[in-house]
């Protein structure tokens, strides 16, 4: 059992400036904080507010680390250049993180309790080389399923296989032979790109100081993907700890005053309505084409409907012109606002969830047993829709116009398996599997289960070797 005196456990963890990577890591604090560990965060000063308000309750520590400025690549007057401004920014404003390095080093040295251990983002490779200076062992934060993770491995490593393949064309995984993929599924991060590339070299680095670090946190649990868990850590390594869903260190929620959406959906729940949760994710960005596909999606399905908007990277929301709203809004609403996801998908009346399958809404779907209708748009999203779909077989798959996994969908697709998901014997036989699978990653994060012995076993290794 792991010795869990406060004095003697400090997690330092560092989450990048994402939304999808910094809502987890206060998850795990969370789970750390149980362990009576104390936890100190680091972040850059625009992130700070949501972290500290996030974590209001507990006994964190968070300090916060002046950004460069002025960050070649970025144009001028991007404002909160600390919290990632757009996707299309993302290497000039991940690599420049590294600048943090000596101010991140200077405060490490004078935390005044002893660091156990330290969580950092898998784009930092940069704090291995702090860590070991420090003496101090680094875990590596990867926001994606043990699967992704694995079967992206593994496919890099026999890239042969897509030769003279088209994006369409499915090929065998040699080492899980029950299982197919696409070019499109495989998020190739150096297709076309130049090897000597300041990009690619960046990646290089990553994985290369992943691969000295002690360990990779997954936020998953091993009942949820045994064979690509086991995988990882006997043949590729270094192992990684399965210790999630970390979303379920926190039940509650904590806002004073109900938002407009949760008391409609209450409305939904006393009509018996069931509704359909839309919603993308915290980054990604839907062209107005397709958003007005979607409009005619949800209307023709005729099924009640909560769609949350995020703001295309010029900082305004897409246009839902000719009355849309109107006429449908005894059946759904569009919020376009900031909302918290978990607390909409553990609303009993959300029977379904259309998502561009973030790892992080994959696993507040399956918590809260609400099935998926898979609708994946870039990064490893696809093969987080394959696994939703053909490996735990939670959810069901868009209707793309030109067969490729993240193509465009149009209005009468998106009716057909919205109605599928809602109505229909698939719907149906997804449901009762996700629920299942619900209660198990609920079994896992109770005492004793697999992810609070996984945390354990880490914490006590770790003391070990203290
Ligand atoms: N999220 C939220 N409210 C929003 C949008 C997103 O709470 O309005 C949360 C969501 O619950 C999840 C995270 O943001 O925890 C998004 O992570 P995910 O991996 O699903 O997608 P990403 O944003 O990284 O693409």
């Amino acid at each position: 059992m792991a010795n869990t005196s406060p004095s003697s456990l400090h997690a330092l963890l560092f989450p990048f400036m994402a939304k999808g990577h910094t809502i987890p890591i206060l998850q795990l604090a969370r789970l750390l904080l149980r362990r009576n560990a104390t936890v100190t965060i680091f972040t850059t000063p625009a992130n700070h507010p949501y972290i500290s308000t996030s974590l209001s309750d507990t006994s964190t520590s968070i300090i916060s680390l002046p950004f460069p400025k002025n960050i070649p690549g970025v144009p001028p007057g991007v404002e909160s250049m600390d919290k990632l401004p757009s996707l299309s920014l993302f290497f000039p404003f991940v690599s420049s993180t590294k600048l943090i390095q000596p101010e991140f080093e200077k405060a490490v040295q004078s935390l005044k309790t002893p660091v156990t251990f330290m969580i950092t983002d898998g784009f930092f490779g940069w704090t291995l080389e702090s860590a070991n200076k420090f003496n101090i062992p680094r875990l590596v934060y990867y926001g994606m399923s043990n699967f992704a993770i694995t079967i992206s491995r593994v496919v890099s490593l026999n890239k042969h296989i897509f030769e003279g393949k088209s994006d369409k064309n499915l090929v065998t995984v040699p080492e899980f032979p029950w299982l197919t993929v696409t070019r499109d599924e495989f998020n190739d991060v150096f297709n076309g790109r130049d090897l000597d590339s300041p990009y690619a070299k960046w990646i290089v680095d990553n994985v290369l100081a992943t691969s000295k670090s002690y360990g990779l946190v997954t936020n998953s649990f091993s009942e949820l993907e045994p064979v690509f868990v086991e995988y990882w850590n006997s043949k590729l390594g270094p192992k990684s700890w399965s210790m999630g869903p970390f979303c379920l260190s926190h039940t509650e929620f904590l806002s004073s005053k109900k938002p407009s959406w949760i008391v409609w959906l209450d409305k939904k729940l006393q009509l018996g309505s069931p509704v359909l949760y839309v919603a993308f994710g915290s980054q990604s960005e839907i062209s107005q084409d397709q958003i007005d596909e979607i409009k005619i999606g949800l209307e023709k399905s005729e099924v009640s409907f909560l769609w949350v908007m995020r703001r295309s990277e010029n900082g305004v929301y897409p246009t839902l012109d000719d009355g849309f709203e109107e006429r449908v809004k005894e059946k759904g609403i569009v919020v376009r606002e900031w909302v918290n996801q978990r607390e909409i998908l553990e609303h009993e009346i959300v029977k379904g969830f259309v998502s561009h399958c973030g790892w992080n809404s994959v696993l507040e779907s399956i918590c809260a047993g609400v099935p998926i209708l898979a609708w994946p748009l870039s990064a490893e999203q696809p093969l987080n829709a394959k696994f939703v779909v053909d490996e735990i077989k939670i959810g069901v798959r868009v209707e793309t116009c030109d067969g490729t996994v993240n193509g465009f969908v149009k209005g009468e697709g998106l009716e057909k398996k919205v109605k599928e998901l809602m109505e229909g014997e698939k719907g149906k036989e997804v449901r009762k599997k996700v629920a299942e699978i619900s209660r198990t990653a609920a079994k896992a994060v109770e005492e004793g289960g697999s992810s609070w012995q996984c945390l354990n076993e880490l914490i006590d290794e770790l003391q070990i070797n203290q």
